[in-house]
């Protein structure tokens, strides 16, 4: 009940069909005649990889089965066939991003880091030359820097601020600033070659929407940087010379992919199963004319190659085609199947998929910021969102936060995915590929990340939260087939198991936290390293980063023990696979979850209950409460 009128409100603000009055199928017989296999499933990573359609699928199934695609370098019916495919296939990326023929060529490659990797291996690299990029960028984008820096150019990260439209100023130079920057360079010694200084290429490179926060750059900056990096740069001697524009577009261009007749970029990069799911290794480099002329080929191969001779130093490259650039056979049976997920977006249509996306995200948003405690505290840090600008349609559809605990200490990301994870929802966390926006969102300075490798801290790890701060954020993001009750039921899930029970919890009860404070600041030599609980002796424990005490230690420390059904006491010693048994407890929701790759479907044990359960499908085993609870002991190292 409360969902429908949660859904009558929303439907007031966004429309009845919130994104897709004109579409032949409205969003809900879209989710049930085509993507029948989520039935239920929350998915909420399109960020990470957006979903194929089902009628997508078996219409490729059916093109493939159907025709008959040879290699399109021979020269029989069956590659000509794969040749004008392949050629319309490109011809439809160009229009995808309103891109001329006689402008722009589209270049295939395995996905958008292969584009990206082919810039800075092609790009005409002096020691003359800088590579400056914005803050927010994927690790794909960062790693040009090191063609860049291996060829004596400098890099520079910069941030940049656009400033109130309200200058009146048509200048789009104007309306942006550089906060700072932060610049390096390999060799000590720049070559001082002033002749040299006219004819050096510089790269700028940013993307179109940033995958950490959703925040979208303004394509002015194409512009501002090709006509103006003097005043963006202040001057500095770094932006001399002739500058090229990157933009990233492999998460923007899922629901607004840059209009290349107004922002005339030098490179744009994208990547297929970001749009729609399906293919996947599959990606374009779209490129000027102009700018494809400077780039460097070194390789040649298959495909790219006119004429070569084996056994001496001789090579002629194929020339102005976007072939020199593809080495090897082309993925053709992918670059097949490109059409029908175009023509999913195309029957759509890309405006109506960004207000559709963009309402559950405004939506989200508002309602995580509207969360609070007693106490009056907010309960969510949403990251890249200008607090006036909450409702604001111009970030794309990514909500990226962190939850807080009424005293004010962080939860872990990891804990709220893995709690999520339970309730059917998947969401990503970490920090996406963009350590710049991660530190820049987190405030994360030099030092703090130093020293977070420093305690160990590596991508994808389970270090959520170090010297009490997040190194890493939660990332929600919609897609074209997303749902309300998709974000209806996230948010439910955040309210019941942060909110709800956390504002009502006895706060007297105690806890144990990690240090909050560096502990390089700690008064003594030991510390609180970690805490692990283990619910049931000799399973696997959970860590957390801070726990509710009880008069025999950790609550819920080896409150359980499984017995065979002999009623033997099994150990570890015992049963050696006992450590493959994982556990989780869920405070808020009264539940310990167990896990064990034995089985299918986890268990579920109320923690208010005293039963002893037994467990099912093939875990013949029961749990008891345990009766002797062992003492606490703190683990100080
Ligand atoms: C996904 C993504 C990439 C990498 O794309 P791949 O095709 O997986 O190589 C690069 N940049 C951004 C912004 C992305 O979202």
């Amino acid at each position: 009940m409360n969902t429908e009128s949660d859904k009558d409100r929303f439907l007031k603000e966004f429309g009845d069909d919130y994104g897709y009055p004109k579409a032949p199928k409205n969003i809900d017989e879209i989710r049930a005649t085509e993507f029948k296999r989520l039935d239920g499933t929350v998915y909420l990573d399109h960020a990470g990889a957006s979903l194929y359609s089902e009628l997508q699928m078996e219409a490729i199934l059916k093109d493939l089965t159907t025709n008959v695609y040879g290699n399109p370098h021979s020269q029989t019916d069956s590659s000509l066939a794969t040749s004008n495919i392949v050629g319309e296939a490109r011809q439809q990326v160009l229009n995808f991003c309103n891109a001329s023929p006689w402008e722009y060529k589209c270049i295939f490659t395995s996905g958008a880091t292969a584009a990206l990797k082919l810039v800075g291996e092609t790009f005409p690299w002096s020691s003359q030359s800088s590579f400056m990029y914005t803050m927010e960028n994927h690790n794909s984008v960062l790693g040009i820097r090191e063609y860049a820096l291996s060829q004596g150019a400098a890099a520079i990260a910069v941030d940049i601020e656009e400033a109130a439209h309200d200058s009146g100023s048509t200048n789009p130079a104007s309306s942006h600033k550089v906060l700072q920057h932060q610049m390096q360079r390999r060799s000590e010694a720049r070559v001082v070659d002033e002749e040299l200084i006219g004819d050096a290429y510089n790269l700028f490179a940013f993307p179109s929407e940033c995958n950490f926060s959703g925040v979208r750059f303004n394509l002015d900056l194409v512009k501002v940087i090709k006509q103006d990096s003097e005043r963006i740069l202040e001057g500095s001697s770094y932006c001399k010379g002739c500058w090229m524009v990157l933009i990233d577009a492999a998460k923007g261009s899922a629901t607004e992919p840059p209009d290349l007749s107004k922002y005339k970029a030098d490179f744009v990069v994208i990547s297929f199963y970001k749009l729609f799911g399906y293919p996947t290794g599959l990606g374009a480099l779209i490129v000027r004319n102009e700018a494809a002329k400077l780039l460097k080929k070194t390789y040649f191969s298959g495909g790219t190659v006119a004429a070569s001779i084996a056994d001496i130093d001789f090579v002629k490259q194929r020339e102005g085609a976007e072939e020199l650039f593809e080495d090897g056979t082309l993925s053709f049976l992918s670059i097949a199947s490109i059409h029908h997920g175009f023509k999913i977006l195309n029957t759509l249509t890309i405006s109506a998929i960004s207000r559709h996306t963009a309402s559950l995200a405004t939506y989200v948003r508002s309602m995580l910021s509207s969360l609070t405690y007693e106490n009056g505290d907010s309960i969510c840090t949403l990251y890249g969102v200008p607090k006036s600008k909450l409702l604001c349609k111009e970030m794309g559809p990514i909500v990226s936060f962190n939850l807080t605990r009424p005293d004010g200490s962080w939860f872990g990301y990891r804990e709220v995915e893995k709690l999520a994870s339970l309730s059917g929802i998947q969401l990503r966390t970490g920090c996406f590929c963009n350590p710049g926006a991660c530190a820049k969102y987190l405030r994360l300075s030099h030092g703090d990340l130093l020293s977070n490798i420093e305690a160990g801290h590596i991508c994808w790890d389970d270090n959520d939260i170090l010297h009490g701060k997040p190194t890493g954020a939660v990332r929600v993001s919609f897609g074209y087939m997303s749902t309300f009750e998709e974000a209806r039921k996230f948010l439910n899930f955040i309210e019941r198991s942060f909110v709800l029970s956390l504002s009502h919890s006895p706060l007297r009860t105690k806890y144990i936290h990690l240090p909050t404070e560096g502990f390089e600041r700690a008064p003594s030599r030991y510390y609180l390293r970690s805490i692990t609980v283990y619910p049931i002796k000799s399973c696997a424990g959970f860590k957390v980063d801070s726990w509710p005490l009880s008069s025999t230690g950790l609550l819920y420390d080896r409150e359980w023990l499984l017995k065979s059904m002999s009623g033997e006491i099994l150990t570890q010693k015992k049963i050696p696979e006992m450590c493959y048994i994982s556990t989780l407890i869920d405070l808020n929701l009264g539940i310990l979850f167990v896990e064990s790759p034995r089985c299918k479907e986890k268990l579920q044990i109320s923690l208010n209950s005293d039963l002893f359960m037994s467990a099912r499908d093939g875990m013949d085993l029961h749990v008891d409460r345990s009766p002797e609870r062992l003492p606490w002991t703190a683990n100080s190292s």
